[in-house]
């Protein structure tokens, strides 16, 4: 038996030493040691071995254009709404496909190679729709790219909403957005809940809507959320982006929500990075974190991916491409701090994440795609608590990135030639 690639003496999530053999775009064998033939090899020997990264709440037509006319001086949502208008009319095709196509070199190089990017609908032109279509054919060999129709200036608040959302549906986007607390009224807000997931039940379709992105406890569109899924039969098709007004909401109406939540199996995608900095604005001190409740959340069963949403764009003036800095900022605002939490941190960047998915052939098995990242990190915790380097980075079958791994070398008499960081703790 031979193989196209092995990848050879890494340390599988859970532990395990392993080989892995890949043979055209598929793992063919995972097993102690793999002796057979290959084309060639990857070197993983003390390195973990991962699924991908996956990143379920992106905005890829808006990213790398920070300062792009000017920068949000106030650092809010609203502004960077607002700016975001501003620089609509200065976009072309080819420029939103250039800056896209640029993230998603960052993203290989980091092992991101599941993206779900929202795409703003209220234009005419649908210019980032069509760029961010053939943008997805583009990067297919390398990314799974899923695109969620956003109308970003309200479904009904914008007049030419509602008829652009459809057209880029019919253009094949793949999922059903909306933001129903940027709605002119809660009602209008309840009433985008419910046409849009109409619309998503109709044509067979998956819903993720940034619902409740506000510091205002009253804002509640998730139950509105919940409820459609279930009349429609959407159960486990569904996510609430962002649902960060539930930090601040009262703790006797979370107890029922929670619970209608996991009920309809609608999943939670929090966004650490953006949230810990947008939310709380409006407050002196304290000052909430406004990230919505996220171990809560898990212990009530509901499945949670963290989002990165933004690099370098109206909203966000940071950003790598790195899931594990979101995994990391997650575990601190959440507080999750045990070994298991860290361990889901890490799943929530890649695992959980890829089944909000819907990703069927992912993940480190016999017969799913050949797509998996070497980290210079001993486990998951030490991955994020490294932000590891990604060594190599192997994309349906093909080796598509790698660097070298660095220790820093020291000039201090008397201590080692050179540190790395990594450390052997009893967990
Ligand atoms: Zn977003």
């Amino acid at each position: 038996m031979s193989f196209d690639l092995i990848v050879k003496g890494g340390i599988l999530p859970d532990g395990t030493r392993a080989d892995i053999g890949i043979r055209g775009d598929k793992i063919a064998a995972i097993e102690p040691t793999i002796e057979a033939e290959a084309g060639s090899d990857v070197d993983a020997a003390d390195c973990l071995v991962s699924q991908p990264f996956v990143d379920p709440h992106f905005h890829m037509d808006a990213t790398l254009s920070y300062g792009i006319p000017r920068i949000n001086a106030s650092g809010t949502l609203l502004e960077g709404i607002a700016l975001w208008g501003e620089l609509k009319p200065l976009l072309t095709q080819e420029a939103v496909k250039q800056r896209a196509l640029a993230y998603c070199d960052w993203a290989v190089s980091m092992g991101l190679l599941a993206i779900r990017t929202h795409v703003d609908t209220c234009d005419d032109r649908l210019l980032a729709v069509e760029a961010l279509l053939e943008v997805k054919k583009e990067v297919a060999p390398y990314i799974d790219l899923q695109l969620v129709a956003f109308p970003q200036d309200g479904y009904f608040r914008d007049p030419t909403a509602r008829a652009n959302t459809i057209r880029a549906l019919d253009l094949g986007v793949d999922v059903v957005g909306g933001i129903p607390h940027f709605e002119r009224t809660m009602e209008d807000g309840r009433r985008s809940v419910t046409e849009l997931c109409e619309i998503a039940a109709q044509r067979g379709l998956m819903v993720d809507m940034h619902c409740d992105e506000t510091d205002d406890p009253l804002s509640r569109h998730i139950e509105q959320l919940a409820y459609e899924t279930q009349r429609l039969g959407l159960q486990g098709r569904v996510a609430g982006s962002h649902l960060t007004s539930m930090h601040s909401m009262d703790n006797y109406y979370v107890s029922k929500l929670l619970a209608l939540i996991a009920e309809a199996q609608v999943s939670a995608i929090p966004n650490p990075l953006i949230n810990i900095v947008l939310q709380g604005r409006h407050d002196t001190y304290p000052k909430r974190r406004g990230m919505t409740r996220v171990p809560e959340m898990l212990k009530a069963g509901i499945r949670v991916g963290f989002g990165q949403d933004c690099v370098l764009d109206p909203w966000y003036s940071l950003g790598t491409a790195d899931m594990l800095d979101v995994a990391f900022m997650g575990l601190h605002v959440a507080q999750m701090t045990s070994p298991d939490d860290m361990r889901r941190c890490f799943d929530m960047v890649t695992k959980t994440s890829a089944a909000i998915m819907g990703l069927d052939h992912y993940g480190l098995e016999v017969g799913k795609t050949a797509s998996l990242v070497v980290l210079d990190a001993g486990n998951p915790i030490e991955a994020i608590r490294l932000r590891a380097d990604r060594v190599a980075v192997v994309a349906k079958g093909r080796l598509v990135a790698e660097r070298p791994r660095r220790a820093t070398a020291l000039a201090l008499p008397g201590r080692p030639a050179n540190v790395h960081r990594r450390h052997v703790t009893p967990h």
